[in-house]
């Protein structure tokens, strides 16, 4: 699944505490499954069913238990050994599971058991779920990690595959879609249907896909024999050809990376109008939020285009890893995401080398590091008792920080060598189950090396090492020292005793050429010898390729300083948030980060620009804490005067077949000068480039977008929220929907922030944006107040309109609100109404209360005197 991200948008937990450990029996497994449902969504939400399993026993059983939550279950009967034999359904909620007891024992063998169910479309995205665009009315499955349970009575568990036929009756008017091709339609007259489709191969119950409604299909594109469609609510057609594009060139070169057809017989993306969510590798048939399919290549921007393809690309890469070759349990999720998130970064840059999409992964694995030095963090691999406490694992950690480690190994064992590994494993455990241990002996085999050692350390240890740099000249030749220790954010902690194998690279300069240096250092310390005498500088992570923080003594800093266009774009973006990290940990000075941060006026770069931007807006908004307004204004407007000449010699308007990376690097610098900066002249400017931007689309650069909605209502009025709320309804792309949307929440004035909050109570924003809105108010500083006091008001209600996976969204926000008291009101409202899927996020979210506020001490110790200046 792709997550829902934090900047523009992967998935979270049931509202239920932890479940007593429970499993299925391993003696009753499904092998065929006939699902038949009716369900009309125009015409109510109820659903009803029968479900016919074919089971394998392996010893004589008087019952027989599978998972059903939230369904009304009867009818139960069961044919063995010629005999017929109906069954007492017993419930067992706290295991969301029913038990069927029998009169006499079935023999080992073959059965049959077949139940009826009746249900409600639900209203929180999960399960069979209800969905609205306009007047149109759809059901959608969302089924992982476990809510198949709330859609059929099932053997809800990764490692129980069946091959499913799916049968629906429904309205003539709607379309039916599911993994396989409709086998026959037979009409039922009066304008009802039932459509059978062809049976699957094994699969997953998580992985099983209907939606039903009235959609309508893209021409199919066509990969070597699979035929691909964009299925959306009818009127989109226009929005489809980048998603068919992208899905083409992207099964191509997986197909090519796996040696390996695509293993489902078609391949239908689907636009759903609410989903929690981005995106569901629903086998054949994969689910995405509008914004992530549905793209105007003309009017969006470079980010949501190459985001759309990078989530496409993950889905298709969980064809294989995931679906063809699925965990054996939750436990080894981490792996699935971990890859699928990898190798979209790897093919998406393949085929569009231009897009440059790891600089973009770096911006991903920063935030992973960030989280990642909490003492609240996790490992990644945790044991998985239930699934509810799987979901509470579908996040940074998890996706990035898994990616990093999967391209760390990658780059370790040698492209090709690592690639081969990963066929073996999808050859061996095709259409089966396999564990993380498979693959580690799949790399060992196809590399001659023992992975499992270095890899062990990586996801099962929380956090990550700083690696302590330090040059040393002897006997005529050049050593580099280094001493690692686990890096925790907070000043002063003490490090645990972790230790990590790390497969360090490092850039060491020589002349004005470059050269790497490769090792594994498995100690706590020790030397490197380097290949070149008295190097100009040595750089610690080369690529940023390592999931480490390389920490560098001053004389080193100097030198880096001193040649920063030596250094790769990633390494400079590495050399800011390593800084930026370390000063945030009491390990160096903040005024030698600003003095480092604002020296990047003339960056070409634009991705180093962006990387730029979170740590300055900390810095600025941590002086207004600590010293007062004026000390902020005053910071703004030196960050304002920094980077205003670029923004100016770039100008607003694009010029004819100008690069993407101008494009960018003039938004990157909007958001500096305008954000950050606020510099006076440029924020009227904004507002008026948006009132044109309002009535023609065209009249602003595409990558300006986002900055120019965000800055013009900063100032906003009456009349603009009502324009953007306005162009919400009437918008032409979803991206263009999100825009507006999210940008209500840049409003200042009191009485709009008001505004704002109400409607995330109202079905003008969608179940799924409701704690993306949220976020975006607690986010602005002249909201996070109001916007704290309402949802300690509003919570039993804002609670139902927040899937569980969403709800940390708004926890993660939080920490805006600034101040000790805010703090200890948060700590209080949470002990009073505890959020189980968002237990973690809370803890993270008080810790990082905590080093703010630590952090405005030492700003206003160490940046006073810099500000005066
Ligand atoms: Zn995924």
């Amino acid at each position: 699944m792709a997550a829902k991200k934090r900047s523009v948008s992967r998935k979270p937990a049931a509202a239920k505490p932890a479940l007593r450990p429970h499993r299925l029996a391993a003696d009753v497994r499904p092998t065929e499954v006939d699902v038949h449902v009716e369900v009309d969504p125009a015409s109510g939400t109820a659903f009803s069913g029968q479900v016919i399993h074919r089971l394998r026993l392996d010893q004589r059983r008087r019952s027989l238990e599978l998972h059903a939550d939230d369904l009304s279950v009867a009818g139960a009967v069961v044919e063995a050994a010629g005999r017929r034999l109906s069954g007492r359904i017993v419930r067992h909620p706290e295991r969301e599971t029913i038990e069927v007891q029998l009169r006499e024992a079935v023999p080992a063998g073959d059965a049959t058991l077949t139940l009826s169910f009746r249900g409600k479309l639900r209203s929180d995205l999960r399960g069979l779920y209800a969905a609205a665009a306009g007047e149109r009315k759809y059901a959608f499955t969302q089924l992982e990690a476990a809510d198949a349970r709330r859609f059929f009575p099932c053997f809800d568990e990764p490692a129980m595959k069946a091959r499913f036929r799916l049968s629906v009756t429904t309205s003539t008017s709607n379309t039916v879609l599911s993994n396989n091709p409709v086998e026959k339609i037979e009409p039922l007259g009066r304008g009802r249907k039932t459509v059978h489709f062809r049976r699957t191969p094994p699969l997953s119950t998580y992985l099983l896909a209907l939606a039903v409604g009235e959609l309508a299909a893209s021409e199919p594109v066509h990969c070597g024999e699979t035929e691909i469609r964009v299925w959306h609510v009818p009127g989109k057609q226009k929005l489809t050809r980048f998603g068919l594009e992208a899905a083409r060139e992207t099964l191509t070169r997986l197909e090519a990376y796996f040696d390996l057809p695509y293993p489902y017989d078609k391949l239908d993306l689907v636009a759903a109008p609410d989903f929690e969510a981005g995106a569901m590798e629903n086998a054949g048939a994969v689910f995405f939020r509008e914004t992530l399919l549905l793209v105007d290549p003309e009017t969006a921007t470079l980010s949501e285009k190459k985001r759309a393809a990078e989530v496409i690309c993950h889905e298709l890469a969980h064809m294989w890893y995931g679906d063809l070759v699925t965990m054996a349990w939750w436990d080894d999720l981490w792996l699935n995401e971990a890859f699928a998130t990898w190798m979209a970064f790897h093919v998406v840059d393949a085929w569009k080398p231009e897009w440059k999409m790891w600089n973009d992964f770096q911006h991903h694995r920063a935030a992973a590091l960030g989280l990642d030095a909490l003492a609240e963090t996790h490992p990644i691999y945790v044991k998985v008792r239930t699934p509810s406490e799987a979901t509470q694992n579908f996040d940074l950690i998890t996706y990035e920080k898994g990616a990093s480690v999967v391209r760390m190994i990658e780059r370790f064992l040698g492209a090709e060598t690592f690639r081969d590994g990963v066929r073996r494993y999808i050859r061996a455990h095709q259409e089966s189950n396999a564990v993380a241990a498979d693959l580690w002996s799949a790399l060992a085999e196809a590399s001659g090396q023992d992975v499992e050692p270095v890899v062990r350390a990586w996801i099962e240890q929380p956090g990550f090492p700083l690696l302590r740099l330090r040059r040393a000249e002897r006997d005529g030749r050049s050593w580099l020292r280094f001493e690692q220790q686990r890096f925790l954010s907070k000043p002063g902690a003490r490090a645990n005793g972790s230790l990590w194998p790390v497969p360090w690279m490092g850039r060491v300069a020589s002349g004005e050429r470059t050269v790497s240096v490769r090792q594994l250092l498995t100690r706590r310390r020790g030397e490197i010898e380097l290949p070149v005498r008295a190097p100009r500088f040595v750089y610690g992570n080369a690529e940023e390729g390592g999931f480490y923080r390389p920490l560098h003594d001053d004389a080193e800093l100097v030198a880096l300083a001193g040649a920063l266009d030596a250094l790769a774009p990633v390494e400079r973006m590495g050399l800011v948030g390593h800084q930026w990290a370390a000063a945030r940990a009491g390990q160096a000075r903040v005024d030698a980060f600003l003095d480092l941060a604002l020296s990047f006026g003339k960056e070409r770069d634009p991705d180093v620009l962006v990387a730029l931007r979170g740590p300055l807006e900390g810095c600025v908004r941590s002086a207004g804490r600590a010293l007062g307004a004026e000390a902020e204004a005053t910071l703004r407007a030196r960050v304002a005067r920094s980077f205003e000449p670029a923004f100016s010699e770039a100008g607003w308007d694009a010029v004819p077949r100008e690069r993407d990376d101008d494009r960018l690097r003039r938004a990157a610098l909007l958001a500096l000068v305008g954000e950050v900066g606020e510099a006076p002249a440029l924020l009227a400017e904004a507002r008026e480039r948006c009132a044109r931007f309002l009535t023609e689309r065209r009249s602003l650069e595409p990558n300006l977008s986002d900055g120019v909605v965000s800055l013009a209502a900063r100032a906003g009025d009456e009349a603009l929220f009502e324009r953007y709320l306005a162009a919400t309804r009437e918008a032409k792309t979803p991206q263009d929907q999100r825009r507006f949307l999210l940008g209500l929440g840049a409003f200042r004035e009191p009485k709009l922030v008001e505004r704002a909050l109400s409607l995330t109570l109202t079905d003008v924003v969608g179940t799924q944006d409701v704690a993306l809105l949220l976020a975006r108010l607690i986010s602005n500083r002249a909201a996070s107040a109001p916007a704290w006091a309402f949802w300690k008001k509003r919570f039993a209600k804002l609670r139902r309109r927040m899937p569980p996976m969403l709800v940390t969204r708004p926890i993660e926000a939080l920490p805006a609100l600034g101040t000790r008291a805010g703090r200890r009101d948060v700590a209080t409202f949470f002990r009073a109404n505890p959020v189980p899927t968002g237990a973690r996020a809370l803890r993270q979210t008080l810790e990082q209360f905590d080093l703010n506020l630590a952090f405005d001490q030492r700003v206003k110790r160490e940046l006073g005197g810099w500000i005066a200046e």
